[in-house]
């Protein structure tokens, strides 16, 4: 809660400060605590599916078929699990910083590239292909790999929440000193209200399909950081039953080290 008051006296005022910054304190650690509750809540689905299954495969040792059909489910939590403590990691050390601290001149076009190519797997189990349009001959200041994360990100829910046989376009451009990379899926699309929810942790549309397509709930959430913390931003078109378009928006880095606001608009 933000009150804001004008108080005339200095007194008052100093008052008035410490109980604005104690309103931050608490808010947070609400947020921490909100944080740690839906971790535990998030850790223990696989860690309790694990021990029952383990506890399966216990009872059934004489039933090849049944160990084999219960190790292949204990294989596919562990790696739930393992995506998960993974994220969690990396959401926690990006929410640490509010910037790139050591960045260096990283070439966006091969990062898009190799993003598209480590999803590439993916895509042809589902008979999805990827196209890439536009150019983006242009450095960014910051950090790669944080920058592949969130670009495997979005191609990755694209290729998750669409349907067989679609396309993923990726659409490159470079507008007002700004790299503008999109993804656009054929999928069932997000509802205005849901919008502004995804990028929340944890968030799910649907909890179910999202577990099911091997989702931990944080992908969006890490995209909105790494982007924020490269000073730059994430926005999504959508509407239900006509897909969805995840822009990115990130500062380009000029051969004189002008910043963005001071370059001409390009092509
Ligand atoms: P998850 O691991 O569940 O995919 P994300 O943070 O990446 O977590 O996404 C949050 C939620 O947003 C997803 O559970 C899904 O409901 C919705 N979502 C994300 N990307 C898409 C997309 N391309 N099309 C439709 N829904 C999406």
């Amino acid at each position: 809660l933000i009150v804001h008051v004008r108080v005339a006296p200095l007194g008052e005022e100093y008052i008035l400060l410490l109980a604005d910054d104690r309103t931050d304190i608490t808010r947070t650690e609400a947020m921490r605590n909100d944080f740690v509750a839906n971790v535990s809540h998030e850790l223990k689905t696989p860690v309790g599916a694990m021990s029952l299954l383990a506890e399966a495969i216990n009872d059934g040792a004489d039933d090849p078929v049944a160990v084999r059909r219960f190790s292949t489910r204990m294989q596919k939590e562990s790696k739930r699990l393992a995506a998960l403590v993974q994220d969690i990691i990396e959401l926690s050390r990006l929410q640490s910083s509010d910037s790139i601290l050591h960045g260096e001149d990283v070439a966006i076009e091969s990062v898009i590239s190799e993003a598209v190519d480590r999803n590439k797997l993916l895509a042809e189990e589902k008979g999805i292909s990827i196209t890439v349009g536009g150019k983006l001959d242009v450095a960014i200041h910051g950090d790669g790999d944080l920058l592949m994360t969130a670009l495997r990100n979005l191609i990755d829910n694209a290729i998750r929440y669409s349907p067989p046989n679609t396309t993923v376009g990726v659409g490159l451009r470079q507008r007002d000193g700004y790299a503008q990379i999109s993804v656009t899926d054929q999928g069932p699309g997000i509802s205005a209200e849901e919008q502004e929810r995804v990028f929340e942790r944890f968030y799910r549309v649907d909890g179910a399909r999202s577990r099911q397509t091997g989702g931990t709930g944080l992908g969006l959430s890490i995209v909105k950081h790494v982007l924020a913390n490269h000073g730059g931003e994430v926005s999504l078109w959508s509407q239900p039953g006509q897909g969805s378009t995840f822009t990115l928006r990130l500062p380009i880095v000029d051969e004189e080290g002008a910043e963005p606001s001071e370059l001409a608009t390009d092509t």
